[in-house]
């Protein structure tokens, strides 16, 4: 039996970053005691009126221009039925045939070369409730507050062939949608949810496998594993004979298996209809161009940037625009201090390190961009020894205090004392007759411990070049 190959498709839900919710004027905000934030719209009350925001319609053609689709200029809404106790309405607002977006595509980049993904569409819908399973009390509760939050639902063609291809597909939508400033792409928090749907067949075959679809997947990572584990699952049942079921399917990050939630035949009719209380958009010429013109800076826009203005390294600047957050605040940092080599170094250094270390995170900080400009430009003119980086930014981060704070109470401002230097680096080289004799017999390398011990010494005072200089002239004896 040939290899039989994997072919791959996505539905990706993502909550817009609207203020308010689509159809009403509740906080759309994450969170809130449970339905603490609904009204007699979003819970489904009978004879209540939806009104569209606008900015919802706004920001799902902006995630269209940045997926290369074409926008309808003609769009409407439907309602798609179903009964669930997430979804008191017993349908939902969507949108079939006239979607905002369609035929866009993104270029991902994988371990075979660049590629092209195909968007088939991306519409405009209203997000659920949500269902807490109480095990304590044997009990499902319903929280509402999710209910009418703007969800985009992004949906490709089948041209994925391998679970690496989609991780890097869903790290660049992340990027787009994060630098379009539509949604905060928070996975942790269900802001961006992943179904996949997989089937198997030998490679150019006619006719794709039977798929299997696994629903709401919510890290890149558990879209990995659950891509992997269907495509051993998959196989072990066609290389025994066997035949796959067409069926959806749940992921459980602790056994890292999927299992059947619901078969084929418990499928849903959803019978789509217009919805008859919201009327359909017409787009200008002007109008649309005028949100193209409203997308802030891309992420691929920055990157270019940065290696043709300031010259920075291609690993250096995908580092830096990977977290948009972190890259926000490298640009207000120049904006107090326009070093952009020296504040790089820092992010990329001392900054990133306590964050991949869990001692600090973007969502709530304690320095500010002008603290970390500052600290890098004292530095830089030679009035902290940049060995103190460290210790300073320890400080500015446990306390939140200012670096020149930090440096006045623990006295870290480096002298121009050329008396203390000369007192100082006398003392280690009496203290240290036998590398001192090492040193003058040739052995350059304990020049090193020598600037070890000034430094410490010394605690930042002076800076490395005074050291060394001042080291050099008494070495030499
Ligand atoms: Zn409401
Ligand atoms: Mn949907």
């Amino acid at each position: 039996m040939a290899r039989l190959y994997p072919t791959i498709g996505l539905e990706i839900h993502a909550e817009l970053l609207t203020k308010s919710k689509v159809f009403c004027t509740c906080s759309a905000e994450f969170g809130g005691d449970p339905n603490s934030r609904c009204c007699p719209v979003c819970s489904g009350l009978p004879g209540t009126l939806p009104i569209l925001n606008h900015t919802a319609v706004e920001y799902i053609v902006k995630a269209g221009y940045t997926m290369n689709c074409e926008i309808s200029r003609f769009t409407k809404w439907d309602r798609k039925n179903y009964f669930y106790p997430d979804l008191p309405k017993a349908y939902q607002i969507s949108q079939m045939p006239r979607p905002v977006c369609l035929n866009g595509h993104v270029d991902i980049k994988t371990s075979e070369g660049d590629k092209r993904i195909r968007i088939n569409r991306i519409h405009l819908e209203e997000d659920a409730g949500k269902l807490v399973h109480d095990d304590y009390s044997k009990a499902t509760l319903a929280d509402y507050n999710r209910c009418g939050i703007p969800l985009i639902e992004i949906v490709t063609e089948p041209d994925f062939h391998s679970a690496e291809e989609v991780m890097a597909f869903i790290e660049k939508i992340r990027l787009l949608l994060k630098y379009a400033e539509v949604c905060d792409c928070k996975m942790e928090q269900g802001s961006l949810r992943c179904d996949v749907n997989i089937s198997l067949a030998e490679k150019d075959a006619e006719k794709l496998g039977t798929r299997a679809e696994i629903k709401n997947l919510n890290s890149v990572k558990a879209v990995g594993r659950a891509i992997e584990y269907e495509i051993y699952r998959q196989t072990e049942i066609l290389e025994a004979g066997g035949e796959v079921v067409q069926e959806t399917r749940r992921f459980s990050d602790s056994t890292g298996e999927t299992s059947t939630l619901r078969s084929k035949e418990d499928a849903h009719d959803y019978r789509y209809f217009p919805d008859p209380d919201i009327p359909p958009i017409i787009f200008t010429e002007e109008e649309l161009e005028a949100i193209r013109e409203s997308l802030p800076e891309m992420a691929e826009d920055r990157k270019n940037r940065y290696m043709n203005d300031y010259g920075f390294k291609e690993i250096d600047a995908d580092t830096l625009i990977a977290d948009k957050d972190i890259c926000d605040f490298f640009e207000n940092a120049l904006k107090v201090y326009n070093n952009p080599k020296t504040v790089l170094n820092f992010m990329l250094g001392e900054f990133m390190r306590r964050i991949n270390l869990g001692e600090m995170s973007m969502d709530n900080l304690e320095v500010t961009p002008e603290q970390v400009a500052n600290l890098v430009k004292y530095g830089d003119t030679d009035k902290i020894n940049k060995n103190n980086y460290k210790n300073i930014f320890k400080e500015m981060l446990e306390t939140g205090k200012t670096p020149e704070a930090i440096c006045d109470e623990n006295d870290y401002w480096v002298k121009e004392d050329n008396d203390l230097l000369e007192k100082v680096i006398g003392e280690i080289i009496a203290n240290n007759p036998g590398p001192v004799e090492q040193y003058r017999a040739g052995e350059q390398k304990v020049f090193g411990f020598f600037m070890g011990q000034a430094n410490k010494a010394l605690k930042g005072q002076a800076t490395p070049n005074a050291i060394r200089e001042m080291l050099e002239k008494k070495l030499k004896g």
